[in-house]
């Protein structure tokens, strides 16, 4: 029959969204056999239970976890539907950042144990991939069209999570759409050209709303903040201020 090899590349394809017709053409694996490895894997999604789902909600087991990735899919995550009630998350990691790809691939795996997550390639990058039935009750930000095109607002619930871990979501939304430069410039001092340098954070995305989550919690967190507008496009939050920076290095960091 077919090596694990073969059938996790099929799944892979599968998991980038191609039919199952398309993976049976590009692998000359029989369309009954990709049908039936997909049956198989859908009980693996019921392993573990959906904290929203059942008749008295709770939230995700491992908060932490669950705030960062929150983090990640407002940044560059998305999330399809599959086929028959199954979802695709999908989140978008630089392959300059191997250590993020890592972290991401747990965050899923803690935030719903038992599912498989997957890596695929594309060009700069991996998408970290996982499917369930969950992930639309797990994030409901999930909707038609672009994040930026629609209104993103957080459900009480996780409003709590975030409230209670937020360098977590922070960390999740600097990794997603963030970074930490470091500008440099030279002074001349006393007749001596010394070099300075300021380190800073920037975040950038199109969503006022999501703009809006990330500021709202520098605030809570008492990180200054300022907006940045580049060629009149106010999409830029910069963390300047070397008190704030401090705490951000402290909690957060340069990628890795
Ligand atoms: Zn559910």
């Amino acid at each position: 029959m077919y090596d694990i090899e073969t059938r996790e590349k099929a799944l892979a394809l599968l998991a980038q969204g191609f039919s199952q017709n398309a993976v049976s053409k590009r692998t000359g694996i029989s369309r009954a056999a990709l049908r039936s490895w997909c049956i198989r894997l859908e009980p693996l999604n019921h392993s573990a239970p959906c904290p929203r789902c059942g008749d008295t909600p709770t939230t995700p087991q491992d908060p932490a976890a669950y705030a960062y990735l929150l983090g990640l899919y407002l940044g560059d995550g998305w999330i399809s539907a599959a086929r028959r009630g199954v979802y695709f998350l999908r989140i978008a990691c630089a392959d300059a950042w191997p250590g993020l790809i890592d972290a991401c691939a747990e965050a899923i795996l803690a935030v719903r144990p038992g599912n498989k997550v997957f890596r695929v390639q594309r060009p700069g990058c991996q998408n970290v991939t996982s499917w369930s039935r969950h992930w639309p009750c797990l994030f409901p930000q999930h909707g038609p069209g672009r994040k930026h095109e629609r209104e993103i607002a957080l459900e009480p619930w996780q409003r709590r999570i975030v409230d209670s871990h937020p360098w977590d979501f922070v960390r999740g939304l600097i990794h997603s759409d963030g970074c930490r430069v470091t500008n440099w410039t030279t002074r001349l001092v006393a007749g001596e050209r010394k070099r300075y340098e300021y380190p800073r954070y920037w975040f950038t995305n199109v969503s006022d709303d999501i703009r809006r989550l990330y500021t709202d919690t520098l605030d809570s967190l008492g990180v200054e903040w300022k907006n940045c507008a580049r060629a009149g496009k106010p999409y830029n939050v910069s963390v300047a201020r070397r008190a704030s920076v401090a705490l951000m290095d402290a909690h957060v960091g340069p990628k890795y």
